[in-house]
């Protein structure tokens, strides 16, 4: 028997998804699958979230691709799902459909001064460096001296990397060029990560702390008395990645200063009270145990997590689709982060999307055979698979000739030209 499952979403969780439904097949049962994505281009936060320095992450694309290899695998990029086409319409025609749209909005402080010009969230940001189409034109002031970064996350810790990395360091990786040349004309020189708690609290993990070491034009700066006071609170027998964390702490904590004029600080028990300025960030006031502290900067950039934007149709709930164990209503479910929410790394996907795929799986009973997604679309452009393809190659090809592992295009009319549309 033959089933059709639409996933909508092409990020980590959903080729997991499809990868999981593959891995079922059997003489029995077969799962033609199609994708359906609103950006022209896949592959989700491995595209537009990873940071750039980090090429190894990327590499799970391979994955993916081999995924999209199989012959009942098909690609709709470039079609939004929520405004024209409906997830009822898709409910009605596949036996399945899967939600993987991820989650694409910051959390947002609510403090005073969170909306002046120069305070954004690392879900504006994160996207504009990485080239997705949709961020292109944001601005970004980087004529300060001082920015700051809240929450003490990995997503925390890649925007601080970003903002004071030697941006020439930029320029073997696949960082949008417009990002490139704003780093470069960029007058930040010190960035400050502040956490709400301590040390033994923070949710970074320790081989991104440890990367930290490996900088070269750029100090890292925590202070001993931070780290040795959360080792003591962590007591005795601390969890093994607190333990992990606060050894790669304590070993940038000791590390000797160096001269560079870029500079990474870290701060804990820092709770932001409020973004001061006029017309635009001027800085931001602290609560701390020592009483309230202000750090005057020209941008704040809050990485204090993400929650799902809603689509149509489909339930939400503290920025989550409403589910439970992954089945969200009739024959519709929900993967990756609009599942669980903003959690764990790429490949915490994989284990996540079978253990649902195995709940659709057995709801599944007749085929429906009511038509597919082709019916809907009508006038829109679709990047299939091939044109997905051609986009891919030229990008690699751009990036060949100029040392890079890709050189993204950017905006939707130059994605398609280059996948031939
Ligand atoms: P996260 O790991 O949940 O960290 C969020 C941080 O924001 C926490 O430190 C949290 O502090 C803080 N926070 C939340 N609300 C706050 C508030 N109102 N004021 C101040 N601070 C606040 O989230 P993330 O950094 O967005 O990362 C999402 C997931 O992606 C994580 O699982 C992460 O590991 C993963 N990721 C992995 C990589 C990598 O592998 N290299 C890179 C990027 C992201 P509290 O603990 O006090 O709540």
């Amino acid at each position: 028997m033959l089933y059709r499952v639409a996933i909508v979403g092409a990020g980590p969780s959903a080729y997991f998804a499809a990868q999981a439904l593959h891995n079922l097949q059997n003489e029995d049962q077969i799962f033609a699958i199609d994708m359906v994505e609103r950006l022209p281009t896949p592959w989700g936060l491995v595209r537009s979230g990873v940071a750039p320095d980090h090429p190894k992450i990327k590499t799970v694309s391979k994955v993916f691709e081999k995924i999209a290899s199989d012959p009942n695998f098909r690609l709709f990029a470039n079609v939004e799902i929520g405004s024209e086409i409906s997830v009822a319409q898709l409910s009605e025609r596949y036996d399945a459909v899967v939600i993987a749209t991820g989650s694409s909005l910051g959390k947002r402080l609510g403090i005073p001064g969170e909306n002046l010009y120069g305070s954004m969230s690392a879900a504006d940001f994160v996207p504009w460096y990485n080239a997705h189409p949709d961020f292109a034109n944001i601005e970004i002031p980087l004529d300060c001296d001082t920015a700051v970064v809240i929450g003490a996350g990995n997503v925390a810790m890649d925007v601080a990397r970003m903002l004071s990395l030697e941006p020439t360091e930029l320029d073997t990786t696949d960082t949008a060029d417009h990002a490139i040349s704003a780093f470069k004309n960029s007058k930040v020189r010190d960035v400050y990560t502040t956490a709400r708690r301590g040390p033994e609290h923070a949710a970074f993990t320790s081989p991104e702390l440890r990367e930290l070491a490996k900088l070269e034009h750029t100090n890292v700066i925590m202070a001993k008395s931070d780290i040795e006071n959360a080792v003591i609170r962590a007591g005795e027998a601390p969890e093994k990645d607190v333990k992990s964390n606060l050894d790669a702490m304590a070993l940038i904590a000791d590390s000797p200063k160096t001269n560079h004029d870029r500079s990474m600080h870290f701060l804990f028990e820092h709770r932001p009270k409020e973004i001061v300025g006029t017309d635009r960030v001027e800085g931001i006031v602290y609560t701390t145990p020592l009483g309230d502290v202000t750090i005057e900067c020209g941008l704040v950039i809050t990485a204090i997590g993400y929650q799902a934007s809603a689509i149509d149709g489909v339930p939400y709930e503290s920025g989550k689709v409403v589910n439970i164990e992954g089945h969200v209503k009739k024959n519709i479910y929900v993967v990756g982060w609009a599942k669980r929410g903003p959690s764990g790394v790429i490949g915490t996907n994989k284990s996540d999307a079978a253990a649902v795929v195995e709940l659709l799986v057995s709801g599944l009973s007749q085929p429906k055979n009511n038509g597919d997604i082709s019916d809907l679309i009508g006038n829109q452009i679709v990047v299939d698979q091939s044109a997905w393809q051609r986009i891919n190659e030229a990008e690699v090809a751009a990036g060949e000739l100029v040392g890079k592992p890709r050189r993204k295009a950017v905006l939707r009319e130059d994605l398609l030209h280059l996948g031939g549309l």
